[in-house]
Order: structure tokens, then C-alpha cells, then sequence
């Protein structure tokens, strides 16, 4: 069977997902092939039935960009919403790890996979798709934007009050495919204090700016240090870029959260932080964090 008469079979001509009259999945568009036409009508009709997309991104790498998604998701899914967490992180997927999902495979019926449910958090990444951890995917950038459509338009979603993006760091590929196919309704971009983190912020803020995603805001992760001792909060390295930069570029600041060795045993242990350390000063900086980006998206129409 192919591609066009196996979507065909799944699809009305007319997708009847919502009412909406102005709906762009409705009709095809001219010099649109038919097997485009409804791809591209069973992608707008998953993402229609997600009340909102969140994107989580970062200028570098090994800030906390997954463990302020995984964070996100769940403290969604604790407020009674339903949250779907996608994985786009093609070359270092970390949430089944975050989630203590490693090895799960991947079901669901010919032509659509069903995301796996951790603790009440629909959660796909493309690390349940390698059969060796240790291998390296290499792909180009229309390998990786074929795989995130397919995660997108592919995965059983259903109805979802949020679906969180942890995309990888920087402008590339992934975040570009994500931006263009699931059109996030806002970023929460997260980054450290040191000044060679904060440049790379101001791209990805930039980047958002073009592909027009509104900025929830600036979190700055790793902002201190929790002594497990004390509680208290120590400056280790200098602070404040992440607020610095929010000024400049005239986004929101949504908080800072100190470094926590009970954060990192979280995330090796695939334990959710906030599930298990909920009454921690660092935990109720994050949930400080998630209520401003929360607050933040639901002022947007
Ligand atoms: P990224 O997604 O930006 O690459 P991760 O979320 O994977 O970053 O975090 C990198 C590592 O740092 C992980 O081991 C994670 O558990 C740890 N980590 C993240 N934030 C903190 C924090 N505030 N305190 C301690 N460890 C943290």
C-alpha cells in the first residue's frame, strides 16, 4: 500500500476534527500534491486536538534544558492537566533516562505509535527507537525533520491540555523542525550564569523572534548552590545573566534555580524531582519558575 492511499484510508477528504471555518487543514493548497494535502491535513489535526505546545530550549547543552521539560511536564500533570512530553533530542536523548524508561520499546498499531505513559505523562523520545544506547545517530537535517514530523503527526497523542518539547541546544535542525511543524505557542529558554552561556541565549531568543514563537521567559538554571546540609543557597558562580538578559532583550524572567545534588541523583535515578523532593528550597524555586511560565502563556491569547 502507499503512502497516499494508506493516509487516504485513515482520513476523510474533509478532516472533521474541528469546526473551526478558517481551518488551513480544510483545503489543499495549490501546487500541493494530494499525498502532501493529507499529510499534512493528519499533522494539523493531532496538533489541533494539543491545547498548547510548549518548547524548551537552551544555547548550550548540559544547562538543564531536559530536566527543566521533565519538571514542566510533570508538574502539569500534577495540576490535573494532560501532558504529553516529546523528546525531539536526536543525538542525546535524555528523558528515558530522566524517566527511568530506558529500554522501553516503542507499540501501537501499523502506521502510529503510542506514546508510553510515565506516571501520567504521555512521553515519546527518539532514545526508545535505538536498540543499543550506544549507538550514534547520524543523520542530516531532513532525516531528523522526517522523524520529528513522524513523532508529531505519527504519535497517538489524543486530546492533550499541554504538550512540553525538549528540543536539543542551539538554532539547528531540530528546534527548526519543531518550531515549523508544531508551531509552539511559547519558549522557555533555559541557561546558566556564566556570560558564554548568556551569548547563546540571546540567539536562541533571536531565533524564537524569527520563526515568531512568543518567549515564555529566561530561566537561569545552576544559579548557586543548595547545600544538602544547611538549605541554604551559596553563590558559587556569578549571577544574575540570565535576568541581565531578559532585561536586554526585553523577555520575561522566570526565576533561578540553584544547583542541587539532589537534582542530578534525580535525573541518573529517573526519579522526577519535583515528585520527590517537592519540599526543597530548589523545588519550590521550580515550581516558582513553572507557575511564571504558566502565567506567562496563559496571558496570550
Ligand atoms: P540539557 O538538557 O541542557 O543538556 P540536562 O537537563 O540533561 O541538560 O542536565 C545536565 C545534567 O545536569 C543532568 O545530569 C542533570 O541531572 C543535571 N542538572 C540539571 N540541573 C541541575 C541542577 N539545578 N542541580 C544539579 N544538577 C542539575
Amino acid at each position: 500500500m502507499n503512502m497516499a492511499s494508506d493516509h487516504q484510508a485513515k482520513l476523510p477528504s474533509e478532516c472533521g476534527t474541528c469546526g473551526k471555518e478558517d481551518c488551513q487543514a480544510k483545503n489543499r493548497q495549490p501546487q500541493e500534491s494530494q499525498e502532501d494535502f493529507l499529510d499534512r491535513q493528519k499533522l494539523e489535526s493531532r496538533m489541533c486536538r494539543i491545547g498548547r505546545k510548549i518548547v524548551v530550549l537552551s544555547g548550550k547543552g548540559g544547562v538543564g534544558k531536559s530536566t527543566v521539560a521533565v519538571n514542566l511536564a510533570a508538574a502539569l500533570a500534577d495540576a490535573g492537566k494532560r501532558v504529553g512530553l516529546l523528546d525531539v533530542d536526536i543525538h542525546g536523548p535524555s528523558i528515558p533516562t530522566m524517566l527511568g524508561l530506558e529500554g522501553t520499546q516503542i507499540t501501537g498499531p501499523e502506521g502510529e505509535m503510542t506514546p508510553v505513559d510515565a506516571g501520567g505523562i504521555k512521553v515519546l523520545s527518539i532514545g526508545f527507537f535505538l536498540e543499543n544506547p550506544d549507538h550514534a545517530v547520524v543523520w542530516r537535517g531532513p532525516m531528523k525533520y522526517g522523524v520529528i514530523k513522524q513523532f508529531l503527526k505519527d504519535a497517538a497523542w489524543g486530546e492533550l491540555d499541554y504538550l512540553v518539547i525538549d528540543s536539543p541546544p542551539g538554532t539547528g535542525d531540530e528546534p527548526l523542525s519543531v518550531c515549523q511543524l508544531a508551531k509552539p505557542d511559547g519558549a522557555v529558554i533555559v541557561t546558566t550564569p556564566q556570560k558564554v552561556a548568556a551569548v547563546d541565549v540571546r540567539k536562541s531568543i533571536t531565533f524564537c523572534r524569527l520563526l515568531e514563537v512568543p518567549v515564555l521567559g529566561v530561566v537561569e538554571n545552576m544559579s548557586g548552590f543548595a547545600c544538602p546540609h544547611c538549605g541554604q543557597v551559596t553563590p558559587i558562580l556569578r549571577s544574575g545573566g540570565g535576568r541581565k538578559i531578559s532585561d536586554d532583550m526585553g523577555v520575561p524572567f522566570l526565576g533561578s534555580i540553584p544547583i542541587d545534588p539532589a537534582m542530578a541523583e534525580s535525573g541518573d535515578s529517573g526519579r522526577i524531582f519535583l515528585r520527590h523532593f517537592g519540599e526543597s528550597l530548589t523545588a519550590k524555586a521550580m515550581e516558582g519558575m513553572i507557575r511564571a511560565a504558566i502565567r506567562m502563556d496563559d496571558s496570550r491569547p
